[in-house]
Formats: structure tokens, sequence, C-alpha cells
């Protein structure tokens, strides 16, 4: 199928052209033309789907009609609205919305909070078409008269399953209540819980399902490697494999902010080019991180889950849960940021004892065994090697000081790397076997018969 048979308006054919697209996805096959006839739908679709442009090509040449020059704000009314869980992803639907609109005089405009909301009203009153916002800061404009959605014609909940888990029900069940009557409505979700179907039997009708993946699985198109590793020993590990796996731009995710903080300051001291990203960062702040990012001066962004939410970018080829996620869909959505549009990924784990539960309950979700394998001289059972040499002046660990003591006992004389040095040939020996069905972590931490490396 190609983009021409699906009734796009002759302005979004061409920006999709102008992107470069040959093919719509699966998402977009089938989610286009139900759209466009005015369906509502419910729509469960990974990350790196195409899902934004799913709903936006439509949403766009539903609305090509009103597309008009007029100065007069009453001639722009808001149209379309869709609503996101975080500032990031609002952001990059926006920017989607901006790229699929650039050939027609329709407009969009983003609103988030965190940022002074002065600044926005001034675009809000001026009028436009299609809204992104997060739900909190559209409430504080539709206080303020800075926005009426009285002629909302389609309303977009995009990442469903975030904003419920944001805690967002009551806005957005509040936003609804100031919407038209009978709008139409799609819903975006990468997960089904009992929660969403609840949302979607209260305010879509008769939704046409579009699923293009199967419920809470991973992409095929990542590999998933998952390393045991002791707490205090994974910043060590982390840079052993960002260096052995010679990662251009990683994603390492840490479930708390603070723990962010604390692994992108362990990488900066390594020498690493890192920032994190999180919650309690400036907006502007981490809209730059993002942006750097984006356009590859950072080679390691150090992130929390909702930091991360709806971060596009592509060809990542790697991310690294520092730590599992406690809500094992995280881990889908982590894993989701690579293997994006048929790109090959990886996703690296590293699995501490704790993490049990957390890693049961990840293989429960996504119906696949997930074997832990060893790093030697980084994980339980294994003798601990000579590790990275770090910048002059630096503390390390005391264990790592352990660990460089017994390993020149024990180890040939070899240069090592430094700081940021990625040229560091990849582990030449086999990797040890592993237990059969190593469902319980703790079971490799305990001390080994018999050394598993030398
Ligand atoms: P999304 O799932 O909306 O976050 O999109 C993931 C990535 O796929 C984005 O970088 C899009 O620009 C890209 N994309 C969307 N549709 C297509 C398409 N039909 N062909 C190639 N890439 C696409």
């Amino acid at each position: 199928m190609s983009f021409s048979t699906l009734g796009l308006a002759r302005e979004v054919q061409q920006a999709v052209e102008a992107m470069g697209y040959e093919n719509p996805t699966p998402i977009q096959s089938q989610a286009i033309p139900l759209v466009l006839a005015g369906r509502d739908v419910l729509g469960a679709a990974q990350t790196g789907t195409g899902k934004t442009a799913a709903f936006t090509l439509p949403i766009l040449t539903r609305l090509a009609q009103f597309a008009n020059t007029s100065v007069s704000p009453a001639k722009h009314p808001v149209r379309a609205l869709i609503l996101t869980p975080t500032r990031e992803l609002a952001d990059q639907v926006g920017e989607n919305v901006k790229t699929y609109s650039q050939f027609m005089p329709l407009r969009s405009h983003i609103v988030f909070g965190g940022v002074d909301i002065k600044e926005q009203i001034p675009a809000l009153r001026a009028g436009v078409e299609v809204l992104i916002a997060t739900p909190g800061r559209l409430l504080d404009h539709v206080q303020q008269k800075s926005v009426n959605l009285s002629q909302v014609e389609i309303l977009v909940l995009d990442e469903a399953d975030r904003m419920l888990d944001m805690g967002f029900i009551l806005d957005i069940k509040k936003i609804i209540s100031m919407l038209p009557k009978r709008q139409q409505t799609l819903l975006f979700s990468a997960t089904f819980s009992p929660e969403i179907k609840k949302l979607s039997n209260e305010f879509l009708n008769d939704p046409a399902l579009v699923e293009v993946a199967r419920q809470n699985a991973t992409n095929d198109n990542v590999e998933q490697l998952l390393h045991p590793c002791e707490t205090h020993r994974k910043p060590a590990l982390l840079a052993h494999l960002i260096r052995t796996h010679r990662m251009g731009q990683v994603i390492v995710f840490n479930r708390t902010k603070i723990g962010a903080d604390q692994v992108a300051r362990e990488l900066k001291r390594g020498g690493f080019n890192c920032e994190a990203i999180h919650g309690d960062r400036e907006q502007r702040a981490r809209l730059e991180t993002l942006q750097r990012f984006k356009e590859g001066t950072l080679q390691i962004l150090v992130a929390t889950d909702v930091a991360a939410r709806g971060l596009d970018i592509s060809e990542l080829p790697y991310v690294v849960n520092f730590e599992l996620p406690n809500n094992p869909e995280d881990y889908v959505h982590r894993i989701g940021r690579t293997g994006r549009a048929g790109a090959k990924g990886v996703a690296i784990s590293l699995v501490d004892p704790g993490e049990d539960k957390a890693y049961a309950l990840i293989q429960k979700l996504i119906k696949k065994e997930l074997p832990l394998t060893p790093v030697p001289g980084y994980s339980p059972g294994t003798t601990p090697v000579q590790p990275e040499r770090p910048n002059r002046g630096e503390r390390r660990h005391p264990e790592e000081r352990r660990d460089t003591t017994e390993a020149r006992a024990a180890a040939p004389r070899q240069s090592r790397p430094r700081g940021n040095d990625i040229d560091v040939p990849l582990p030449t020996k086999p990797l040890p076997s592993l237990p059969k069905r190593p469902q319980q972590i703790a079971a490799l931490f305990l001390p080994p018969k018999h050394p598993v490396s030398k």
C-alpha cells in the first residue's frame, strides 16, 4: 500500500513525501482510513510504530477545508485537541504536526506546564486550529480564558495509559466535559489495562480497534540482554558496556531522579559526555539537553521514565536499564526507544538481586523468558577484572580499588583505556553458560563453587 491510495489531502501528501516516507506503517494504513471516515479509534500501538502520523495525517486532511490565511482569531478556532501526558511528548507531537502541516495555512500550538503561562497566551488568543497540550496546563488556560474549546471536533488522547498513571484522569474528564457533545475521539495507548478499557467505554463511541502488535509485546527488532550485577558494581559495568559495545548514543534509564543524577555524575567523572533529564530539572534545561541528544552532540542521556516518555530519536541503537522499572509496562516503553520504525536495537538491563520481583513481572508481562548473562569481571561469581581507568584525580569506589589490586596481581600487564575512549576490543572469550532456567536472580549471586572466568 502507498500513501497515495489513502485519500490524504494534497498538502499532507506533499509533507509525507518531503519526509521521505515511502509506505505507511501498519498502524497508519489501518488507522488513517478510519479517522478520515470520522470513526472513533482505539489504537493499541507500541512506540516507534508511526502512531503520531497515524492520527495527525488524517486529522490535518479533515481540517484542510478550514485552512485559511485570515488574521482574525475567530477564523482559527481550536478544532483538534491533542492531549499528551508529558511536556516532552507534547513538544514532539507538536513538532510532527508542524512538519506535516507545513504546506497548509493551518495553525498549531503546543502548551505545557513548567514554563511561564503568559508567554503561551498571545499565540492562543491569535487562534490555532490544532492544539497540543498537557492536561494541567490546558485547564489553566481555560481558567484564564485564553482558550476556548467549544469548537473542538477531534480529540486525541495520546499515551492514555501514561496519562492515567500520572493521575490525569480527573483533568481529562473535566476537559472532555468542556467539549461539544459529539466530537471524534481517538485514544492511543501502548498498553490496555482495565482502566483504559473503562475510559474508552465511557468516552468513545463505537470505536474501531486498531492493533498493530501483540498486547504488551516487546519489539522483535530489539535484542534484550540482561546482566546480573550488584548495585554498587553497576556504574563500573555500565561504563564497561558503553565502551565494549561502542555505544554511539544511549539512553540510560533510572527509576528515580536522585538515581539519574548519581549515574550521570559517575559517568561524567569517568569522562563520558553525559547529561541527566528528569522532572526536577528546569524545563528549558531539559529541552536543551534533549535537543543536544537529538542532534547527536550528547552521547549519553540518563533519564527517568517520565522524562523520557515520548522521546523520539530515530536510529537510537541502545537503551540501558540501569535499574529495572517497578512497573513492567515501563520496561516495554523503555526498550521501545530503540528498534524504531524497523531498525535494529539493543536493550541492556543491569539486574541486582533486589530486583527479582521486577524481573519476574517483566517476563510475565511480555510472555518471554529473559535469561541473565553474567559479564565476566562485573557479575557475581566472576573474577573481577581490571576496571577502566578513570580520569586522574577521580575518587573511586572502594570495591573498584580492591578489584584493581586483585586484578593487577592476577592479570598480565596491558594498556588500559582512559576516559571516554571507546576503542576497546569486544570481549573475545565466550560468555559463561547460563543456568537452564535462571528465574531466581539471587541464585546467581551465591559465592561460586568454581570461578566462572579468570
Ligand atoms: P512514532 O511512533 O509516531 O513516535 O514514530 C516513530 C518514528 O517513525 C518517527 O521518527 C517518525 O518520523 C517515523 N515514521 C512515521 N511514519 C513513517 C513512515 N511511514 N515511514 C518511515 N518512517 C516513519
